[in-house]
């Protein structure tokens, strides 16, 4: 069935690292050999091999309206002819900007980078240069992107390759980093205490996608709130995942919380490589050049990038029936999940919000990464290639979560639940 991937994995080897450019593709946690994709279309990949597969990864998010949607690839056609990159300004960069203000709440201004790494990277930096405190506070198993602040105790491929302390990431930097239990409000309170003065800023993701996905229990996410308010931490809502995913204001909109910064990436590229960040002026005045925190790329702002992503925006935006239908698809499929899942006998959670969901063996909840770590991840490891066979691509790690596309039919979604009722009876 896989015959030409495992040749392109192969040959991959020879010359990348690991033969893949980014860790959790290369199937090792799962094991096996990973896919090699040639195209895709609507909520289908196709690999190498010809094999055809329904999609719950979308390129990890972005692809909500499904793969290769037409207007976005007929835009980028089009703008290509005018050059792919000018290094100077450009009215479309304005009018990305003022979509995206329309669009999210407490966001007075956006700079656009190239990646959800660079987002957060350059908010956590923007949130030092704005208090002049050190220190941050991240939730194990969230994962911010590869940016050194981050890599500690930090969910997705981190967590998935099991990986305690990175190499390379420097002790000064790592002990900046402070980091709780995500859902553990005392905890947090605890290390507020103790470092008093000291934090810049609080970083997390609204809803957990690193580490499956994760819920914030009540009060959380206000409880947060209300530290960073009392103490004056800045508080980033890291809605790299969630932005324009859960709502088209993403989790602030969704789950009515206030961010200081927000940082945006997957969805509001298209598909592109893009990230941004944005908040209140009072604070992103500071970034250069209006003040001195410095932040640049040479190829931010990318015509390309932002025309693939504004017309990806504009049709989530004029058509809010969308968030409905993924969440009507989401919920089918849940509950389809949970009847073949309860027959098995087998223990199980799933966790859902909006079009994200995970399934995590677990006799216990799942609400933080101790809980999806104490899952049974052997039998995830099973049941993702029992479902690679019947032709569902899941994210190859139980440290992920699964995002749905609108290109979904019921059919997908009856075919995916008939698949993992003959995968458990394979598996079990
Ligand atoms: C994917 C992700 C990032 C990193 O984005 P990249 O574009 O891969 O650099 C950051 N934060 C969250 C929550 C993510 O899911």
């Amino acid at each position: 069935m896989f015959e030409k991937s495992i040749n392109l994995f192969n040959r991959a080897q020879q010359s990348i690292p690991g033969g893949v450019n980014s860790p959790v593709r290369a199937f090792k946690s799962v094991g096996g050999t990973p896919v090699f994709m040639k195209s895709a279309k609507g909520a289908y990949m196709y690999d190498a091999d010809g094999n055809r597969f329904i999609d719950y990864i979308n390129s990890w998010g972005p692809m909500i309206l499904g793969h290769a949607y037409e207007p976005v690839v007929k835009a980028i056609q089009e703008t290509a002819q005018y050059s792919t990159s000018f290094g100077a300004p450009t009215e479309l960069e304005i009018e990305m900007a003022e979509l995206i203000i329309s669009m999210v709440p407490n966001v007075d201004l956006v700079r656009m980078v190239s990646s959800g790494t660079e987002a957060c990277m350059s908010a956590i930096r923007l949130a030092r240069g704005f208090t002049g405190h050190n220190k941050i506070i991240k939730f194990e198993g969230c994962y911010h992107g590869h940016a050194d602040s981050f890599l500690v105790k930090a969910g997705s491929g981190v967590a998935t390759f099991n990986i305690q302390t990175v190499p390379g990431v420097t002790a000064g930097v790592a002990n900046d980093t402070l980091t709780c239990a995500y859902n553990d409000l005392d905890a947090v309170k605890q290390l507020v205490a103790e470092h008093h003065g000291e934090i810049a800023a609080i970083i997390i993701e609204p809803v957990a996608g690193n580490m499956g996905c994760i819920i914030p229990q009540p009060g959380f996410l206000e409880g947060l709130r209300a530290i960073c308010d009392m103490q004056g931490i800045v508080f980033i809502m890291d809605e790299v995942m969630t932005g324009f995913r859960l709502a088209q204001g993403g989790a602030q909109e969704r789950l009515n919380i206030k961010a200081d910064l927000v940082t945006y990436g997957k969805v509001i590229g298209g598909g592109m490589p893009v990230g941004a960040f944005g908040g209140k002026k009072e604070i992103m005045q500071h970034i250069s050049p209006l003040g001195n925190v410095y932040q640049a790329g040479t190829l931010s702002g990318n015509p390309l990038a932002m025309i693939a992503g504004y017309v990806m925006l504009k049709t989530l935006k004029e058509n809010a029936a969308i968030y409905k239908q993924l969440d009507e698809m989401t919920s089918y499929l849940h509950k389809g999940l949970n009847e073949v899942l309860k027959a098995s006998g087998t223990p199980y959670v799933i966790n859902q919000l909006g079009s994200m969901i995970s399934v995590h063996f677990s006799d216990h909840p799942v609400i933080n990464f101790a809980t999806a770590a104490s899952a049974n991840n052997e039998l995830f490891k099973k049941y993702f290639h029992a479902m690679l066979k019947r032709g569902v691509y899941l994210p190859p790690s139980a440290f992920e979560t699964w995002f749905l596309c609108n290109a979904l039919t019921k059919e997908d979604i009856d075919v995916t639940i008939q698949a993992t009722k003959e995968s458990l009876q394979e598996i079990l």
